[in-house]
Order: C-alpha cells, then structure tokens, then sequence
C-alpha cells in the first residue's frame, strides 16, 4: 500500500478547493498526492514512489513507466540514483498518474499481486526449501549439459501486470530445450490455425518416453509436447521459407514473448545435439514412413531447425516473461504487444497440463495441478492462467527427466496457495489467494478511521465500527486511530474507541503510544483519563 501518511487537515483543504471542478480520479490522485506528500510539503519525494514500484516488483525499467523516466530524466542522470532526490509537484505528478495506468494501479495496490511483498516472501521460504533437494543428477548425453554446474538454481516470476521477482542465479543462461515445445507448437497454430496442426499431431498423452517411437492411433506424434510432435511443428513453421528466415522468425517470436528480453542461440549446444540425434532422426523417418508430415517436408531441415530451437539460450528472468505472456492469454505483460491469440494459448495451456512434464505429466496434474512444461537442462516453464508465469531452472534431474528443485518448488507452491487448477482461487482462505486484497480492503477502512479519528468525526467512527474495521490497525507508520485522536486531543473519540475495545497501548513506528501523543500536545486532560484506562508511555 503505497498512502503512508493521515494527512486529514491539508487534505480537507485542498479538497475543498478542487471538489466542483475535479474528477473522481482527480480527487483520487489528490488524496494519494497528499498521502505521499513529505510532511509539511507540497511534493513528493521521487524515492517514495521509487521504492513503492520496487515494493510492488515494478522495474524502473519497465516500457510503461516511460513518463516517470523521462519525467526524473532517469536515462539522463549522470550520477547514480540522482533521480530518487527529484520532487513531484501536485501538477506533475497528475499528469504522470494520467500517462501511466501502471503507476496508478501501483500506487493504489491494484496490480495482479497487491501484497507482493509477502508474496515474495512466501517464494523465498519455498525456494530455501526447495534448494535442500539435492537428489538426481544432470543430463549428460551432449557435453554443454553435462558441464553445467548442478548447484545452479534460479526461480522468477512475472505476474500478468508485470510484477516481477527473482531468486538465485536467475541471470545465468540456459539452453531451453523442450520448453520451446509449447511455443512452436503455439507459432505453428498461429500460423495455420489449430485444425490445419491437429491434421499433423494429436491431442493425447502419449504414456510413453518424450522420445519414444510410437505415434498414435492415426499414426501422428501423439501430441506437440514430446519430441515427434516438436519436430511436426518444426516442419509446419513457415515451410516454404529459407532456413535462416525460419529460425529468425522463431526468435523474433521468443523476444517478443520474453518482453526484449535475453534469447540467444547456443551454437554449441546446437552442433552437440545434431552430433547425438540418432533418436530423432528415427523418429523423423517413421513419421515420414506415416505419412505424418506435410509433403514434401525436408527431414533434415526440418530436423535441425527443431535442434536449433532447443539450442535457444535464455535466463530465468526472460523465461518467465514468456511463460507470463501466456498466463496473460498470449499478451507480453510489460509491452502490452499481443504474440499469439487467446484460442492458440488456450490449446497449448491445455496440453501442458496434460504432457507437459515428460511421464510424470498425469501425476503433476493430479496433485500440483497447473501447466507446465520441463526440458533437459533443468528448466520449467509454468504458468498460472490469469495470475502469472514463472520459469525455475536448476539442472538435477530425476529419473523422469524433470528438474528435482522444479517439481519440489512447484508441490510446495501448490501446498502454500490455491494454484491447482481446479482449486477454486476465491473459494478458500483469502491467506491462500495472492490476488486477494485481504488487508487491502480492511485497509482503506483503517485509514478512513484513522482520518475520522484525528478530525474528531464520531459519526464516521461508529460507520467503520460498524462495518467491521480493526480499531488496533495502524497505518503505514503503525499509528492507530487512538494515536491520531490523542495526538489531537480529540478526548470524545479516544473515550468512544477504547470503550470500543481498542487497545490502549499500542505503539507506532517510533515506539510512541497514545500516551506519548498526548504529553507531547501537553493535553492534561486526555492523558489523565488515558492513565485512567491502563496507558503507559
Ligand atoms: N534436444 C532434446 C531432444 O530432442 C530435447 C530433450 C528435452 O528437453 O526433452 O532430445
């Protein structure tokens, strides 16, 4: 929550001032204007508004905050961090709210996540966790991954507003591997639409190994997430053109689902996996034996095209970009550019959930309960439709060819909220829900008690009394309304609050009770009657 001070007086003011000729919104951006002033000011400290984006997982960096940017000229700053000692005035920081919905939802806790710090909170228990799990070994059947180091480990999310939050080696890079299945199987439908696909893969689990020679019951790659069915999507993606335009078409595609984020091709990777694809060039042939491929399809083209694609370096930051496009029904969260349609996202969601996660697939659905989708160098690709996507990567695998970390931090992330799919969100604790305002809701009352409270208004008091608030909660600072009341020697309300049951001794930021408040306004009156009721300094 970003409104850190009860400002009641100098809001009213100004209020009175504006009421006839502003907006709702611009009422709003006063009330916050006024919240986040320093005290005594007329503007507002850039480090304030810097460290809420911060608080909320915003990067400075993020394209939709390019008005604050250019407004601190934070591009421009010479010395570091020099913008965060620049001041917003009334009239600035109006026009900013109005160019950038991004600071206006975060300003006012209305992002995917709106208590992302203990959301982040929680993800680092998990990831601490889930780091002990040390079983499994790395893939070793080409040298880039068998020397990878095994203790790397990185998680990152991104929500569908952009809220992102990293942990451990999150910019070291990988190879994609099969975690590029779901997303040339996501280009090919964009391309040809998913009836022309489906003609060339199936839509079953296949209940045998990612690489196993066998199609299904019409002889086609039983479904787009193991290796026949990549190689088939490989073979549709822009058939008729060169090579290089092939593969710089699927780039373009990954960095624009990873938000300009880091793709790069692992040419190393790449030679290993042509050297040692005996197993897909079998399988390559037996489909063409089917007649599953388009005609005229060129196996090995086809085939190094899909090596190429697994050879596609990334990092866990821009990974879970792209796996948060999809949670995002296909629209890049911090670019807003739309990559592929809802219908195509829809179709490959489904299979992730279903054969994403090599044969451990139906079991991961059954008790974890999300898409995902796993390759050999330890990645997992994950996305929680509607709420964000999140790429893990550490590379002990387990005897299913999954990352040991992955799927323990995907159970525990399981355990901890309500991300199963068929788990309703809404329908459990809201301490299960990270979308949910639980304190927020509350908090908006607090604040409006807080407020009546300094300005003596008992009539509201007895409102929020009656609708539930907490009397005990404080503000941003930890202080109460029996704090502001006393403060402000408004003797009626600190009666009425603590026959009420608030707590007579509660303590702010700075250690301060009521008590202090009110030997500080020299009040003798109230602080009698506070001693009265049990009040220490
Ligand atoms: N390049 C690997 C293969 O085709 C991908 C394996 C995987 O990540 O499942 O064998």
């Amino acid at each position: 929550m970003a409104a850190k001070k009860s400002k009641e007086s100098s809001y009213k003011g100004r209020e009175q001032t504006t009421t006839q000729t502003s907006t709702a919104s611009a009422k709003e951006n006063l009330a916050l204007f006024e919240a986040l002033c320093e005290e005594g000011e007329v503007f507002i400290n850039a480090r304030e508004i810097i460290q809420t984006l911060e608080k909320m997982g915003v990067y400075l960096s993020d394209p939709r905050l390019k008005a604050l940017r250019d407004y601190l000229e934070i591009d421009k700053s010479r010395r570091q961090n020099d913008y965060l000692l620049k001041k917003i005035d009334h009239r600035a920081f109006e026009e900013l709210m109005g160019r950038s919905a991004l600071l206006r939802k975060c300003l006012q806790s209305g992002l995917t996540v709106p208590e992302f710090e203990a959301f982040t909170k929680t993800m680092e228990t998990i990831f601490l966790k889930s780091k002990e799990k040390t079983g499994g070994a790395v893939a070793t059947y080409i040298p880039q991954l068998a020397r990878v180091d095994p203790e790397l480990y990185a998680v990152s999310i991104c929500t569908l507003d952009g809220q992102r939050f990293s942990l451990g080696d999150y910019k070291t890079t990988f190879c994609v591997q099969s975690a590029c299945k779901p997303i040339l199987y996501c280009i090919a439908q964009q391309e040809l639409g998913q009836e022309h696909v489906h003609k060339h893969i199936g839509f079953e689990p296949s209940g045998r190994g990612f690489n196993e020679l066998s199609l299904d019951r019409n002889n086609l790659p039983h479904n787009p997430m193991i290796n026949a069915g990549a190689i088939m999507s490989c073979s549709l993606i822009k058939r008729k053109a060169n090579a290089a335009d092939r593969f710089e078409h699927v780039m373009n595609i990954f960095r624009k689902l990873s938000g300009g984020g880091k793709v790069n091709f692992e040419n190393t990777v790449y030679l290993s996996e042509r050297e040692t694809a005996d197993r897909n060039f079998a399988l390559a042939y037996f489909m063409r034996e089917k007649n599953a491929f388009p005609e005229d399809t060129n196996i090995t083209k086809t085939l190094e095209f899909y090596f190429q694609c697994c050879s596609i370096e990334t990092d866990a930051e821009s990974y879970a970009m792209v796996a948060a496009t999809l949670a995002n029904s296909g629209i890049c969260p911090i670019t807003g550019s739309r990559v592929f349609e809802d219908l195509t996202v829809k179709n490959c969601l489904s299979l992730m959930l279903t054969c994403g996660m090599y044969d451990y697939s139906g079991e991961f659905a059954f008790k974890i309960g999300f898409p995902a989708k796993s390759g050999v160098s330890g990645v997992m690709m994950v996305v929680i439709p509607d709420l964000l996507g999140m790429c893990i990567w550490s590379p002990r695998l387990d005897s299913l060819g999954n990352s040991v970390r992955g799927v323990e931090f995907c159970r525990l992330l399981a355990q901890e909220y309500n991300m199963h799919k068929f788990e309703g969100l809404s329908s459990k604790s809201p301490d299960r829900d990270p979308k949910s305002k639980k304190y927020e809701a509350g908090y908006r009352d607090v604040l409006a008690l807080i407020s009546a409270a300094s300005g003596g208004d008992l009539l509201e008091i007895k409102r929020l009394i009656a609708s539930g608030v907490n009397l005990d909660r404080g503000d941003y600072d930890y202080r109460t309304a029996l704090h502001l009341a006393s403060a402000e020697g408004q003797l009626d309300v600190v009666r009425f609050l603590i026959e009420k049951g608030a707590k007579v001794n509660p303590k702010d930021r700075w250690g301060r009770t009521p008590l202090a408040d009110a030997r500080a306004a020299q009040l003798q009156e109230l602080e009698d009657f506070l001693i009265s009721k049990g009040a220490e300094e």
